[in-house]
C-alpha cells in the first residue's frame, strides 16, 4: 500500500484494490466540440480551456478510436510492462455527439485487457439515453464505466465567472443520475480559482459527500496560450493565487471530505507546449510532497473534519 494513503485515498492502490493489479490509462483524442464553444452554451470555452479542449497525452492524435488505444497500449505494455488498461476519452466533451456516434466510439474500445471506460463530459451533456446504453454496455462487457465531469467550482457566481456555461444545480442532476445507474463517476475541481473563497471550497467538499461522488481530481488553474484567462491576466482582470492558498485549499478540501473518495489527482499536470504559466513553476510532485508534509506535521487526513464545518 501507498504510504501516502495514511493521508488521502490515494488513486492507485484503488484500482489496484478495484482490479486486482495496477491498471494504466490510454487516452484517446476525437476532433469533437464542445457546446460551450461551438455557440450552444456559448463561444470560446471556459476562460481556462485551450484549442485541445483540456486534452493532451496522446501518441497518435486524429487516428481511429481503435488504432489510438492499441498503438499506446503497444508502447504502454513494453515501457511498464502494463497488462491492464482503461480507454480514456480525455478531451472536448465526448458525450457531445449524436447517439450513433456515441456508440460506435464506445464500442471500440472493447478488446481485450481493456478493463474499463472513462468519458469526460460536462454536467449539461449527459442524457438518459446515453445512460441507459451505458447500463446496457457495462452489463453486457463486463467493463466498468467511469464518468469524469467537470464542476471545478461550488459557486454559480464563479461558474459564470469562469464562463463554464452550467450551474451548480446541473451538476447535481447529473451526478444523482449518473450515480442512479451505478457508475463510478469522477468530479474536476479547480481550488484555487481566485472568485472562490475557502467556505466555496468547504461546500465543494461537502456536495461531493452528499451526491456520493467516487473520485475527484484537483487541479491548480493554469494559464494556456491564447485564453481568455491569458488575456484577463494581461489586462489585470484577474490575479492569480500563489501555490500557498492552493496547498491550504487542497487541505481544507481533503479533511472535509469523504474518506472513500479517491484522489485521483492532488495537483495538475500541463502539457509545456502552449501553456504560460502552471502550477507556479514548481513540479507537481513537489506541491504534492508539500501537502502531505503539511496534514503529517498537523497529524491531520482526509475526513477528519468530514461534517464539522458543514
Ligand atoms: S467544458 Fe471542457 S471542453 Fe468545454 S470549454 Fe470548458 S474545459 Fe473546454
Amino acid at each position: 500500500m501507498n504510504p501516502e494513503n495514511q493521508f488521502y485515498r490515494v488513486y492507485s492502490d484503488a484500482l489496484r484494490e478495484r482490479f486486482g493489479e495496477k491498471v494504466y490509462k490510454l487516452p484517446v483524442n476525437l476532433p469533437l466540440t464542445c457546446p460551450n464553444r461551438d455557440g450552444t452554451k456559448g463561444r470560446g470555452g471556459c476562460i481556462f480551456c485551450g484549442e485541445d479542449g483540456a486534452g493532451h497525452e496522446t501518441r497518435v492524435p486524429g487516428a481511429s478510436v481503435r488504432k489510438q488505444l492499441t498503438e499506446t497500449m503497444v508502447y504502454i505494455r513494453k515501457r511498464y510492462g502494463a497488462k491492464k488498461f482503461i480507454a480514456y476519452f480525455q478531451n472536448y466533451t465526448n458525450t457531445y455527439v449524436s447517439m450513433d456516434f456515441f456508440k460506435e466510439m464506445v464500442e471500440a474500445t472493447v478488446m481485450e485487457d481493456v478493463v474499463a471506460i472513462s468519458l469526460s463530459t460536462r454536467p449539461d451533456c449527459v442524457s438518459e439515453e446515453q445512460l441507459t446504453y451505458l447500463d446496457e454496455f457495462q452489463c453486457r462487457t463486463g467493463m466498468v464505466v467511469y464518468i469524469e465531469m467537470g464542476l471545478q467550482s461550488a459557486n454559480d457566481e464563479t461558474l459564470i465567472a469562469i464562463h463554464r456555461g452550467h450551474t451548480v444545480a446541473d451538476f447535481i442532476d447529473a451526478a444523482e443520475r449518473i450515480k442512479a445507474k451505478g457508475f463510478i463517476l469522477c468530479t474536476h475541481m479547480i481550488l484555487d480559482l481566485p472568485w472562490d473563497r475557502d467556505a466555496d471550497i468547504l461546500a465543494g467538499a461537502v456536495l461531493m459527500n452528499r451526491l456520493g461522488v467516487d473520485e475527484v481530481k484537483l487541479h491548480s488553474l493554469y494559464v494556456v496560450k491564447g485564453t481568455e484567462l491569458e488575456r484577463m491576466v494581461d489586462a489585470g482582470e484577474v490575479t492569480l493565487l500563489d501555490m500557498e492558498t492552493y496547498i491550504e485549499r487542497v487541505i481544507l478540501f481533503l479533511r472535509a471530505l469523504d474518506t472513500e473518495i479517491v484522489i485521483q489527482r492532488i495537483i495538475g499536470r500541463a502539457p509545456k507546449e502552449n501553456v504560460r504559466s502552471c502550477n507556479w513553476n514548481t513540479s507537481w510532485w513537489k506541491i504534492k510532497d508539500e501537502i502531505i508534509k503539511r496534514m503529517a506535521e498537523r497529524n491531520v487526513c482526509q475526513g477528519d473534519r468530514k461534517g464539522i464545518e458543514s
